[in-house]
């Protein structure tokens, strides 16, 4: 009856049972069965028969019982589609009885049969009967006496015997568990693990191997591997006259599965029955292409295979058993390559706070910059530089960063701010550093002139106590928890080189110093596609030099300041042209507002005017007249190259000759360089008539002939709409979707983070758009731009250098518009790689 039913199906090789139907546990039994391990005999309700029972229908428990012994114990298991999506707890024993009790300690012994009894009476209560677990806090004996405890306390609270008929034990079952799927927390669970609202369970009902009784018997669970690294190593555990996950509960004397020095083993007690679990789980790897938890009995020497799960795993271990398996050829490269989640690299490229530690949470915000880091709060970045210079790691705490705070961010573990989104300051420079990073975290209380830090539930912070910094969950915690090292192993390598193989679009990396060019390097990135030169002022000694310039009166003053920056630009370019062996690098002008480099503080402006020799009040004044109501759309970027075409000049020469310099010793270097903020073809055209004539000079001055080429950062909405007009003037156009998402929704790219997390739970966005490329508006101004573009000028070079370069969904889009390649943060290249692949693939 059951073979014709299709809801109550006997699993056999042949029997229609599938994922979408019987779930996901269903159907690797029966992959087990077609493996002809020694898995007992089961039958599997599908998704709609169960949903039956749970509308009120009595299941055809007739059908179901003929299947198995009349003497037989059952065991029901839920069966979702995907094992993840959870379920309720297997219920053991099932058919156990007075009758059932007496025959079982005949020949297992009254207190072992006592024990499986009793193991179901109480998973009965509760589940079926649902009696409050407490019903039982006063029974404190097991055994036969714990026995008819159970059972009288069991009449006395239904005023029912215990039901003694299997079948109607059975149907209690599966109603209970039929219903507790449809349960509102367990709804919630599952709907948070991404499962569908009417996601589907199955469950599975299996003969009972009772793991008690004569001979050796027990229960336990094995992996072939080590789950926390994935590394090949038998683990597990497996405990004598056991159930169900017995050999995994705390306290119990369980074995180790191998013969272990640390004490006796499976292995030991029963080594052929050792010996063929071991054989049936690297079976089970081979043909189920995964690895796998294997759940055993073992019967009076004999093993059967109840069940096999994938083993659950962090994403360390999740590479090597990729990889791993590739390798073994159990699956293809591509498909290690799809397995790997890029968002999960950043957890293996930086440090971790321990997955087991426990975490004294003070606040979540927005994790700007991934990897933790613990240190002792500094609330300036020149305590922060003494604090380096102690050798003691400091953690940076300010409302927000500014450029001034570069220096102090160099000598950071980690950095926190108040204010500020996933584009802002301190995250651009954080994941440029590699240092973690959390801002927005308003709701702490940054009194940085006090220096106090107070958490929102009230403990109070200052400089010196220490503070870990989790940038990867945004999570501000208390003291200092256990790490877990990046693994940037041969494994990786190894998955990296597979997914080079497979991407067809280039990934450049984003680098403004020597040390960024060198983790570019490091992670194979294909060039640079953005060097923001003004990095490269901030270091002090320049810092006062640039300042000196911005205070020039005159053009010729400005010039002679110009001429004492030009030799230190040159010399950052040598490096980065060496660093870079003739890969490409992409040098922007000069992007922020000149103000921007003003000391904002009191004591700063003091210091200023000791260096320029002028009253504190002329700096004040001067400061004050340079500041605009709204910055980052004022006299920035080509407007300060058209304007003030001195610094682009002096730019270029450097560039230059540092081109020629570099060229001396390797490859020829051509030089990438590009105009930021244009609107207008007019503002390319002005800018380009003066590089040329510097590039000219340059040659006849040192007799050599070099190429270049000159782009255009599409990083207006305007640029965008006039790409047939700019193009022509470009060799390449490259998008800044930091500055296109900011003018395109007319949101500051600082201030956003202040409502962001509002909006993204209100629906208004489905994701944070400077995180995420905005494919409906955004996206639709890059693929006019790229058209029109590529109209006027089919050759032209199209690619993305905003933060969105490192984002996995928004490498689709570029892909998508056929880009040539994306440029993000060096640590974000190797997420960025992987995603590129994934989508080739
Ligand atoms: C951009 O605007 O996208 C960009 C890359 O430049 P920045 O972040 O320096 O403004
Ligand atoms: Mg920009």
């Amino acid at each position: 009856a059951v073979q014709n039913n299709p809801h109550t199906t006997l699993i056999t090789p042949k029997a229609p049972v599938a994922a979408n139907t019987h779930g996901g546990r269903a159907k690797c039994l029966q992959r087990l069965v077609r493996l002809d391990m020694p898995v007992p005999r089961t039958v599997a309700l599908s998704f709609d028969a169960v949903q039956r029972i749970a509308e009120g229908q009595v299941p055809d428990i007739a059908a179901i019982l003929e299947q198995f012994d009349a003497e037989a114990l059952l065991c029901v298991r839920p069966s979702s589609e995907d094992p993840d999506w959870g379920g309720p707890g297997a219920v053991l024993n099932i058919g156990m009885n007075d009758a059932r009790y007496l025959d079982r300690s005949a020949d297992m012994g009254a207190e072992a049969a006592a024990a499986l009894y009793l193991r179901f009476v109480q998973s009965y209560a509760l589940h079926v009967a649902r009696l409050d677990p407490d019903v039982f806090d006063d029974i404190e004996t097991d055994g036969r006496e714990g026995l008819s405890l159970y059972l009288r306390a069991y009449e006395d609270e239904t005023d029912e015997v215990f039901p003694q008929d299997r079948g109607e034990q059975l149907i209690g079952v599966l109603r209970s568990m039929a219903r507790a799927w449809d349960g509102t927390s367990a709804r919630l669970l599952r709907q948070a693990k991404g499962a569908p609202a009417d996601a589907g369970l199955g469950l599975v009902i299996q003969e009972m191997i009772p793991g008690v009784g004569q001979g050796e018997c027990g229960s336990g669970v094995l992996q072939l591997i080590d789950p926390a690294t994935g590394m090949p190593q038998i683990t597990g555990r497996y405990l004598s006259q056991s159930q169900g996950r017995d050999a995994l509960g705390e306290g119990v004397a369980a074995l180790y599965l191998e013969k272990d020095e640390r004490g006796p083993s499976l292995e030991d007690v029963a080594p052929e029955a050792f010996a063929d679990l071991k054989a049936n789980a690297a079976l089970m790897r081979e043909k189920l292409r995964e690895e796998m938890q294997v759940e055993f009995v073992v019967q009076n020497g004999q093993v059967h295979i109840l069940d096999g799960v994938r083993v659950p795993r962090g994403s360390r271990a999740g590479m090597r058993i990729a990889v791993r398996l590739a390798e073994d050829g159990i699956i293809p490269p591509q498909e290690a390559v799809m397995r790997i989640d890029p968002h999960s690299l950043n957890e293996l490229l930086h440090r971790q706070v321990h997955p087991d530690a426990e975490r004294d949470v003070l606040a979540t915000a927005i994790a700007a910059s991934p990897g933790a880091a613990t240190g002792r709060i500094v609330f300036t970045a020149a305590e922060a530089q003494a604090s380096a210079a102690r050798g003691e790691p400091c953690i940076l705490v300010r409302r927000e960063t500014s450029p001034e705070d570069v220096r102090g961010m160099h000598a950071s573990v980690a950095v926190l701010t108040e204010k500020g989104g996933i584009t802002s300051h301190a995250a651009v420079i954080g994941r440029g550093l590699g240092l973690p990073c959390i801002v927005g975290a308003s709701e702490m209380r940054f009194q940085t002139k006090k220096k106090l830090l107070n958490a929102p539930d009230g403990r109070v912070f200052k400089t010196g106590d220490i503070l870990t910094i989790d940038g990867t969950s945004g999570q501000v915690l208390a003291g200092q928890p256990e790490m877990l090292e990046a693994a940037l192993d041969d494994c990786f390598q190894t998955l990296m080189g597979w997914a080079d193989a497979e991407r067809d679009i280039a990934i450049r990396a984003n680098a403004d110093t020597p040390a960024d060019a060198q983790t570019a390097r490091n992670f194979q990135a294909e060039g640079i596609g953005l060097c923001r030169t003004e990095h490269m002022f901030f270091d002090p000694g320049r810092l006062t030099v640039m300042r000196e310039m911005i205070f020039a009166q005159t053009p010729s003053g400005r010039a002679a300041v110009l001429e004492r920056l030009l030799p230190m630009q040159r010399q950052d370019f040598v490096q980065l042209f060496r660093i870079m062996e003739g890969q490409p690098v992409c040098i922007r002008l000069f992007d922020p507002p000149l103000h921007e480099f003003l000391p904002t503080t009191r004591s700063g402006q003091r210091e200023l005017a000791e260096a320029l020799d002028l009253p504190v009040s002329d700096v004040e004044r001067r400061v004050e007249a340079m500041s605009e109501y709204n910055p980052m759309l004022g006299l920035r970027g080509v407007r300060l190259g058209v304007t003030v075409p001195e610094i682009y000049d002096m730019q270029a020469r450097a560039i230059f000759e540092a081109t020629l310099e570099a060229s001396k010793e390797g490859a020829p270097v051509v030089p990438e360089v590009m105009i930021p903020l244009v609107s207008a073809k007019r503002e390319v055209e002005l800018v380009k008539t003066r590089i040329d004539t510097v590039a000219a000079e340059v040659a006849t001055e040192q007799g050599q002939e070099f190429d270049y080429r000159l782009g255009v950062m599409v990083e207006t909405p305007r640029a965008c709409l006039r790409a047939n007009e700019i193009a022509p003037h470009s060799a390449f156009l490259s998008f800044g979707t930091n500055d296109l998402t900011q003018m395109t929704y007319g949101l500051s790219r600082d201030d956003a983070g202040r409502f962001m997390s509002a909006y993204v739970n209100l629906g208004v966005f489905n994701e944070d758009p400077f995180h995420v490329l905005d494919g409906d508006g955004v996206g639709e101004l890059l693929k006019l731009g790229a058209e029109r573009g590529r109209e006027a000028q089919p050759d032209v070079t199209l690619s993305v250098c905003g933060e969105h370069g490192g984002n996995p969904e928004s490498i689709a889009i570029c892909r998508a518009l056929g880009f040539d390649y994306v440029s993000c943060s060096p640590f974000r290249v190797p997420v960025a790689r992987l995603s590129a692949a994934q989508l080739a693939i």
